[in-house]
């Protein structure tokens, strides 16, 4: 069965998130580890915390995608804006041990015209300092759509990050990954379109498989290349109307990609819980179509 989700709110506390994705027939989810315009958190309510864990046990829930807020720029060129970005994600990373086992998925960053490999430095520098070894949350990478001056839009980009985490502290190696979001690697340059397995096997080639951990299943408003990051709903944009040169396959292959379909998919397109509850179901069609036709 199809692991899948949607970014939820977590105003009324992570219990609640698990009623809510149960009520959209969701078995994972993705929130905001905190507001993402303020700094400040709520002290965690290990009793509200334990509610879900036990509904996820109950209902099976594949791991959770955690997502750092927007406002956290680990390559920023002010120093306060990444000491903010690191100590920020120290902190999640620490709250997350409440939740053990999960996924937390930040965006590498913009490097605001200092260069990419400045950019990568500093965000290798940040993972260095934030993660320990001990910890039981896996963090992944975003890749990013290359809109301004954003860092990991490129695999190459991705890979170099990894490689600079694991030479200087090998021992978290197996806590780093990549969620993989579908309108960001288009609106890269990458054509999922036409060419998702060229694209997953250049994927293989450069950073490996078995980093991908999540997927950001998003319909994008822009074309291949456009560099844009504008999410749209499945099926109202260029991967998924038929109109704009894309088609409900292009979602089937992707939920039904042997490197992809066991992975927990999160939507992020502009909608209500009505309408997640339409993407989920449309997507746990085209899966099991899918595998039904092998
Ligand atoms: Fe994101
Ligand atoms: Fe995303
Ligand atoms: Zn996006």
């Amino acid at each position: 069965m199809l692991t899948i989700g949607c970014h939820l709110s977590i105003a009324k506390g992570f219990a609640a998130m698990g009623a809510d994705a149960l009520d959209i027939g969701a078995n994972t989810f993705a929130f905001f580890t905190r507001n993402p315009r303020g700094g400040s958190v709520r002290a965690l309510d290990l009793d509200d915390v334990a509610r879900l864990r036990a509904i996820m046990e109950e209902h099976s829930f594949g791991r959770l995608v955690a997502h750092a807020p927007y406002t956290y720029n680990p390559c920023s060129a002010k120093e306060h804006a990444r000491e903010f970005a690191l100590q920020a994600m120290r902190e999640d990373l620490e709250r997350l041990e409440a939740l053990p086992g999960n996924l937390y998925n930040f965006h590498p960053g913009s490097h605001v015209g200092q260069g990419v490999e400045r950019g990568i430095e500093l965000i290798v520098d940040t993972l260095c300092t934030v993660m320990e070894p001990t910890q039981r949350t896996c963090v992944l990478l975003e890749t990013m759509a290359g809109k301004g001056t954003e860092v990991g839009s490129r695999f190459e980009e991705l890979a170099q990050i990894i490689e600079g985490v694991c030479v200087r502290r090998p021992e978290l190696s197996d806590l780093l990954g990549v969620c993989l979001d579908t309108c960001h690697v288009s609106d890269a340059g990458y054509d999922i379109i036409h060419d998702l397995d060229g694209v997953l096997a250049e994927f293989d080639r450069v950073v490996g498989l078995d980093r991908l951990k999540a997927v950001h299943i998003n319909d994008s408003k822009n074309p291949c290349g456009a560099h844009k990051d504008r999410h749209a709903r499945i099926g109202e944009g260029y991967l998924g109307a038929v109109e704009l040169g894309g088609g409900e396959d292009v979602f089937a292959a992707i939920v039904s990609h042997p490197a992809l379909r066991d992975l927990p998919f999160i939507l992020e397109t502009p909608n209500e819980l009505a309408g997640y509850a339409r993407e989920i179901e449309l997507l746990r069609g085209l899966s099991d179509a899918a595998s039904c036709g092998k």
